[in-house]
């Protein structure tokens, strides 16, 4: 069985094509630009070459049949006919209260995404589109959404809701939701293998420190809170992102500048977190470096992200009574061996004791913690694309015959 994950963002495309018989990448790629100047197709089939193919791209339909062109592409294609993608997994940003779980898209779930979109204006709509796109492409094949969100639905009412006029939840839908669901599930389960423990009988915190950022406690393999909210701006200081803030703030500003809400919230998604406290960048490979030529600002970005990210794993393991491990993904999870260190120093109180050696390592699944440390950490490369894909299998079912 082959599968094809779509995320689709607004003028952008990624795709990877799984054979699930091995759960391997046969093909990924990358269209970028779409409906803009100079669209650009970058495809890599496994073990070979990347290919980049520029071509008009005035929409995703166009886009999504040069994916398909390219995966059969006599040279470097990666199969032979279309009929061989028996299903499409498709990344949706928001589900909302309505998708705890993956769905097989038909025209109500069509429906009801859109009506999810007044929560994710950024994202669903493009999400949407792409579903379409593929329909019209491949109208036989069965798609499925995979919600960002759904993983998170477990959450009890306690730790979702904000201490606001319970109307405004009723009426409006006002709580916290919780992104990056695909990873925290995804890389939890895998905590619960290397603990070698049943995943019913874990209390687990994953950090997932990419360019956007939350953290998640998963206790009995159920997500019990996480940092991110309403909108993905809440909890962590991000790249661009503030993470939590005093509400009050928005108005002061408003005031002070003459500025709209949407100014200042633009300025706290975009100009924010570690790019507005380093005035450097966004990107913590740049901060780490000005950090180690002595910028004042950079060093202190380096503080702060680490204090805020501890902050919360001790919050979580008080919300859960106990820890068995804290898991760290995505880019900076992954690949910062320095801010790994500078979060889990002082935490040594938990029971966590980070191994300077066994630390010493970027992208690879390990335990990183000292052999006597009761709280084991893991380092785990996050897997969002074949998340999608089992969810996929699993809802259109590995013995269905497909036309
Ligand atoms: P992601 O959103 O998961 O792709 O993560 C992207 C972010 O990871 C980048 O913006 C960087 O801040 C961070 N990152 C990637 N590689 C490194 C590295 N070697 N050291 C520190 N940060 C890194």
């Amino acid at each position: 069985m082959k599968i094809l994950v779509i995320n689709c963002g607004s003028s952008s495309l990624k795709y990877q094509l799984i054979d699930m018989e091995r759960e391997n990448v046969l093909a990924k790629g990358l269209v970028e630009r779409i409906g803009i100047d100079e669209p650009l197709l970058k495809h890599e089939p496994a073990g070979k070459e990347e290919v980049k193919i520029s071509a008009d791209i005035p929409n995703h339909s166009v886009a999504i049949k040069m994916v398909i062109d390219a995966l059969t592409h006599p040279e470097y294609g990666v199969i032979k006919d279309i009929k061989e993608i028996n299903a499409v997994g498709h990344r949706v940003v928001h589900g909302g209260e309505k998708f705890a779980n993956s769905v097989l898209i038909t025209p109500e779930v069509k429906k009801a995404i859109e009506e999810c979109s007044d929560l994710a204006p950024l994202h669903n709509p493009p999400n949407l589109i792409g579903i379409e796109a593929c329909e019209e492409v491949m109208p036989n094949v069965p798609q499925v959404a995979v919600f960002d969100t759904a993983f998170h639905q477990t959450m009890p009412d306690y730790a979702f809701l904000y201490g606001i006029p319970y109307d405004k939840y009723q009426k409006y839908g006002i709580r916290r939701y919780g992104f990056h669901g695909t990873s925290h599930k995804y890389v939890s389960a895998r905590a619960a293998s290397l603990l070698g423990k049943p995943f019913e009988q874990t209390k687990i915190v994953t950090c997932h420190l990419g360019n956007g950022a939350s953290i998640a406690a998963i206790m009995g393999g159920h997500s019990i809170d996480t940092s991110m909210g309403f909108t993905p701006l809440e909890g962590l200081m991000m790249g661009t992102r503030s993470g939590d803030i005093d509400p009050a703030v928005i108005s002061y500003l408003m005031n002070k500048e003459g500025l709209s809400a949407e100014q200042v919230i633009e300025c706290l998604n975009k100009r924010s977190g570690a790019l507005g406290i380093s005035g450097v960048s966004s990107d913590f490979r740049d901060i780490e470096q000005a950090a180690e030529e002595g910028n004042p600002r950079a060093q202190l970005t380096l503080k702060m992200y680490a204090y805020k990210v501890r902050k919360y794993i001790g919050s979580y393991a008080a919300a859960m009574g106990g820890l068995d491990a804290i898991v760290f993904t995505a880019g900076i999870g992954e690949n910062s061996i320095s801010l790994r260190k500078m979060i889990c120093e002082g935490l040594e109180f938990l029971g966590a004791k980070i191994d300077d050696e066994r630390n010493n390592v970027r992208g690879k699944e390990c335990e990183i913690s000292t052999p006597d440390s009761k709280v084991k950490i893991f380092l785990i490369p996050t897997n969002e694309e074949l998340v999608i894909a089992r969810d996929t299998r699993r809802i259109v079912g590995w013995e269905r015959p497909m036309s």
